[in-house]
């Protein structure tokens, strides 16, 4: 007698389990909330090209620096070499790097986009990254568009070394730029946002956004406490706690947050929006 009945066969992809709240969730259903759980409303991580498609108009994004290619310089390898690591992980995840960067709109205003990715090697930052958040701010400057970057990322490229230090400066002096010309630039951290990306361009925004739960700081809870042998206050390095100390300006529900971008985006940058003010239409709307 069969006590055991033989398990259903589930397709593989249909189903998928929140890792928050550990309950099973279609995966189509998911992807139409913008991957959040549709039970308890965690923000799952997502790559960089599903970022681009949610924030920008659709049909509307051209990619910047895709024809760059991740290298093993220093022949980096401890139980697998780098090189086949970096092979593995774009297989699998159908992209090169943790960067995906470009030119579109949002609410037909044009923008330059960078988002990272932090389900390819922890969205850590190599000198491909780097130099796609570099061209991108490029792009921006050059075109006097508002640059938009979703930060996350568990820090620096480490089988890439100091090359990948290298990186905060060149993206922070990069973007220091924009600044120069009044080019609005808005950050959008996303959860995790640690390490060098944290204490590089991610810190610099005119305006930082951040999504509900986000782990946000440069080294880890862990790390500090046992460093100061002291615990931390409840709910440390989260997007709630930083909104409170004003480290983040607001926290946005990511099915919000292209609404968002766009309503900021006709205050940042009104003369791309529309037809700029002049004295009379000032005049007028006083
Ligand atoms: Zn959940």
């Amino acid at each position: 007698m069969a006590f055991f009945r033989k398990k259903k066969e589930i397709p593989v992809g249909l189903w998928m389990k929140c890792p928050a709240c550990g309950k099973m969730a279609f995966t189509k259903t998911v992807e139409e909330k913008q991957n959040c759980c549709p039970e308890c409303d965690h923000h799952m991580k997502v790559n960089g090209p599903t970022r681009a498609k949610q924030l920008l108009d659709e049909g509307s994004f051209e990619p910047i620096g895709e024809e760059l290619e991740p290298k093993d310089i220093l022949r980096f390898k401890d139980e697998h070499s780098y090189e086949d690591k970096l092979k593995k992980t774009a297989a699998k995840a159908g992209v090169s790097e943790a960067c995906t960067a470009g030119r579109g709109t949002i609410g037909g205003i044009p923008v330059t986009l960078a988002a990272l990715d932090f389900t390819f090697r922890g969205g850590s930052m190599g000198v491909v990254v780097g130099e796609r958040i570099a061209l991108a701010a490029d792009d921006a400057y050059e075109r006097k568009a508002p640059l938009i970057v979703v930060a996350t990322s568990g820090g620096a490229r480490m089988q890439e070394g100091a090359l990948s230090l290298m990186q905060m400066a060149k993206t922070s002096a990069t973007i220091a730029r924009l600044r120069e010309e009044g080019i609005p630039y808005i950050v959008i951290l996303a959860d995790p946002c640690t390490g060098g990306v944290s204490a590089s361009f991610a810190a610099q925004g005119d305006v930082t956004l951040a999504e509900p739960g986000a782990l946000i700081g440069f080294a880890g809870p862990r790390v500090i406490q046992n460093t100061i042998k002291t615990s931390l206050p409840e709910g440390f390095q989260r997007a709630e706690f930083l909104l409170e100390k004003g480290y983040v300006d607001r926290i946005v529900n990511r099915r919000d947050l292209k609404q968002e971008l766009q309503t900021l985006l006709e205050y940042l940058a009104p003369n791309q929006a529309s037809e700029p003010p002049t004295a009379e239409t000032a005049e007028a709307a006083s």
